[in-house]
């Protein structure tokens, strides 16, 4: 029986070809790898973006109802 490791946990476990959880051992891994991904995918890096900041005055209205609360 082949076997695959866990990415997250590292444990070793046999593959199922039905397994929905794949390719992580157990459905709490795939949520802890989700969650993982999902904090970088929308976490923006912090850079100088004042260079590229330019007030072109064509009416744009930028909405930006960012608010960081807590942690
Ligand atoms: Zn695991």
């Amino acid at each position: 029986m082949e076997q695959h490791t866990c990415p997250i946990c590292g444990r070793a476990f046999p593959v199922v070809p039905r397994r929905a959880t794949f390719p992580f051992c157990s459905p709490r891994c795939k949520m802890v790898d989700l969650g993982n991904w999902l904090d970088g995918a929308y976490r923006i890096p912090a850079q100088d973006d004042e260079l590229f900041s330019e007030n072109t005055g064509d009416g744009r209205t930028d909405q930006d109802g960012h608010d960081s609360s807590g942690g």
